[in-house]
C-alpha cells in the first residue's frame, strides 16, 4: 500500500455516482521503518486512512466503520465505495508486500480461501443493507488506480471470487 498523498484525482466515469466494494490488500502488520511495526487498524489510523472492513488472514471480518460512512481508501474514488483490505499474513512492508502481490517468487496462495468467503460475507451484508444502487458492483484499488498501486495484485484469484459471487448471488 502507498501512502502518500499528493495533488492528484483520477476519476473513472463508469464508476462515479455508482456504489461499489473496493478491494485493497496490505500486511497484517506494517512495518513501517523506523517508526517501527504497527498492527493494519493502527497504521491506517497513523496515516489518515480508513476502511470499512478487514479480513483476517483466517477469514474472519471486521468492521471499522459504518456503511454510512465515508472511508479514505481509494483517492477520487471514496465518496460512493466501500473499501475492504485483505490482509496478509505477517510483518510487511511496501516491498515485500508488493513482490508477494506479483507472484514474485511466490509459489503459496497468498490470500486464504476463507478470505474470499470473507468478502462475500461482506458483499451479503451490503445487499442486505441494500447498499449496492445499480446491481452488486465490486472492483480492485490497482484497476482504479493502476498507475500507483498494485493490490491486491495476480495473486488474487479474480476468478475464484467471480465464480464464489455467481454462486451466492446470481450475477
Ligand atoms: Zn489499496
Amino acid at each position: 500500500m502507498e501512502i502518500l498523498d499528493g495533488l492528484q484525482f483520477d476519476y473513472s466515469q463508469d464508476l462515479l455516482g455508482r456504489k461499489s466494494l473496493v478491494i485493497h490488500a496490505m500486511g497484517e502488520y506494517i512495518n513501517s521503518g523506523e517508526d517501527g511495526v504497527y498492527p493494519a487498524a493502527q497504521f491506517l489510523e497513523e496515516v489518515g486512512l480508513s476502511v470499512h472492513f478487514t479480513v483476517l488472514p483466517g477469514g474472519q471480518v471486521l468492521q471499522h466503520l459504518p456503511i454510512s460512512k465515508r472511508g479514505a481508501h481509494a483517492r477520487g474514488y471514496n465518496v460512493n465505495t466501500v473499501g475492504v483490505e485483505l490482509l496478509v499474513r505477517g510483518v510487511q512492508d511496501y516491498d515485500s508486500l508488493r513482490k508477494l502481490m506479483a507472484y514474485e517468487g511466490t509459489t503459496f496462495e497468498l490470500y486464504g480461501r476463507a478470505q474470499y468467503q470473507g468478502l462475500i460475507t461482506i458483499m451479503q451484508h451490503l445487499v442486505d443493507n441494500y447498499w449496492f444502487d445499480d446491481g452488486l458492483q465490486y472492483t480492485y484499488h490497482e484497476d482504479l488506480s493502476p498507475d500507483r498501486k498494485h493490490d491486491p495484485g495476480r495473486a488474487f484469484d479474480r476468478s475464484h471470487l467471480d465464480e464464489q459471487v455467481w454462486k451466492r448471488f446470481h450475477v
